[in-house]
């Protein structure tokens, strides 16, 4: 049968910083493509600008990679490391006198670099996503491919890579659209064969402003920490640029490899939402098990989490946490604002507070004496939500419920606003309930 060349494409993150959204969307593209099609990736690091490399940025950007289990098949590779081969081309491009070493104008006197012999043609790619591109090269004039014979620049060192891994599909971000005609001056130049490209949209924020720190999380880290599961990030990130063709959202990776392609990819700049991105880790937390969802949670939160380390955290979790969680980051804000007080700490209030509207306080003395006596009347080991609820809500339903449930939410919570009122007392347990009930007869 016909056979079809495999896909070669590549990773090249710099390691000059962390890498953020933008550039994690890029390599998701690139995995998306390349396990469609039963490729090959590269991962190789770009760090010819050596002062501003760092190997922790590489440790973070495997991490990452590692996380979000976008995987590769070779490499990683640098391209410090890979300086005989560039000044191979450099040779190469010199003799043939397609490059040569001109005097730095602007640098330091006496200083070399050198100069692309740029024939100012029109250089016209196809691009899978925008159709095809032509630009006039004349405006780069004799642009600068390295510093020196061991010093190789960027445009320079990524063609002599993408032509050593037979790199056959550059998937880049449209800030890089400029650079493929000069890249393709110098594959003209080397004797190799034009990839072929795909450009994606730019990330913007909901200002319509390239997505930058000032519009909240933008690294991988950021986002772990505020407690984004992995997998809500790949299905997100998938949706910045490509869609399904239909109105789906929830998608596993395995769903978007199936189903991903270039050609679905649009030219205009895609939206980051905050907002959305939270729903979509809510639609990927309700996937989750039971067990699943309390053990990644108690890693979120750490073992010294005050919820964590409450003898029913699992109940917490099951009752109150997870039908409200979008983000496992989201516990933070419910602690600070003490909306899980009931559950650490004997709740304060003034007794006047017990009182539903202007009931007269004897009434709620007796409204509380009687659901005491109701609830000390379950047995222990029947303590539950529907056994608290079968005990008080007929006296509630006959006395009125403001009047009966207010001032038990109170003496259990200290709080108008507080989750479900029998879920409280379930939780806190039958004696702490109890006892909390008659702090508040006691007071009043
Ligand atoms: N290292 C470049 C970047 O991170 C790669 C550009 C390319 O894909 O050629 O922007």
């Amino acid at each position: 049968g016909a056979h079809t060349p495999p896909i070669i494409t590549r990773y090249p993150p710099s390691p000059t910083g962390s890498l953020h959204i933008g550039n994690i969307r890029t390599l998701l593209f690139n995995y998306l493509y390349t396990r469609k099609h039963g490729g090959e990736i590269h991962l190789r690091f770009e760090d010819t600008d050596r002062a501003r490399s760092a190997k922790e940025h590489e440790a973070w950007a495997l991490e990452t990679l590692a996380a979000l289990g976008l995987d590769f098949d070779h490499g990683p590779v640098r391209q410090s490391e890979r300086t005989e081969r560039y000044s191979a081309a450099l040779r190469k491009l010199i003799d043939a006198d397609a490059a040569y070493i001109a005097e730095e104008s602007a640098g330091e006197p006496g200083a070399r670099v050198v100069r692309f012999r740029n024939p100012n043609t029109q250089v016209t790619f196809h691009d899978i996503i925008r159709g095809d591109i032509t630009i006039d090269t004349t405006d780069f004039g004799d642009f600068v491919i390295a510093r020196s014979e061991t010093n190789p620049l960027y445009h320079l060192s990524v063609v002599v890579d993408d032509m050593d891994m037979g790199v056959t599909h550059v998937i880049r971000g449209e800030d890089h659209i400029t650079s493929t005609p000069r890249q393709l001056l110098l594959i003209d130049a080397l004797g190799g064969r034009a990839p072929t490209y795909a450009h994606l949209p730019l990330i913007v924020g909901e200002d319509k402003k390239k997505l930058g720190k000032r519009h909240g999380a933008v690294t991988y880290r950021e986002f772990r920490d505020l407690g984004y599961l992995p997998e809500a990030i790949v299905n997100y990130l998938a949706l910045l640029g490509w869609n399904p063709g239909d109105d789906r959202e929830y998608f596993t990776k395995d769903e978007l490899v199936a189903e991903f392609s270039l050609e679905r990819v649009n030219n205009s700049p895609a939206m980051f939402s905050y907002e959305k991105l939270a729903s979509i880790n809510k639609l990927h937390l309700d996937a989750l098990s039971e067990e699943a969802y309390e053990q990644q949670l108690r890693a979120f939160l750490g073992e010294d989490n005050v919820l964590v380390a409450h003898p029913r955290f699992g109940d917490v979790v099951r009752l109150v946490l997870r039908e409200r969680l979008r983000v496992f980051g989201e516990v933070n804000d419910i602690l600070k604002k003490g909306e899980c007080d009931w559950l650490i700490t004997t709740p304060t209030y003034d007794a006047a507070e017990l009182s539903w509207k202007d009931t007269p306080k004897e009434k709620t003395k007796e409204h509380l004496a009687h659901v005491h006596s109701v609830l000390t009347d379950i047995d222990m080991r029947e303590w539950s939500v529907e056994a608290i609820t079968h005990a008080v809500m007929p006296y509630a339903q006959e006395c009125g419920k403001g009047e009966v449930l207010w001032p038990l939410r109170f003496a259990v919570s200290g709080t108008k606003k507080s989750p479900d009122l029998f879920t409280i007392c379930a939780l806190i347990g039958k004696d702490e309930t109890l006892a909390r009930v008659q702090h508040a007869l006691k007071i009043l």
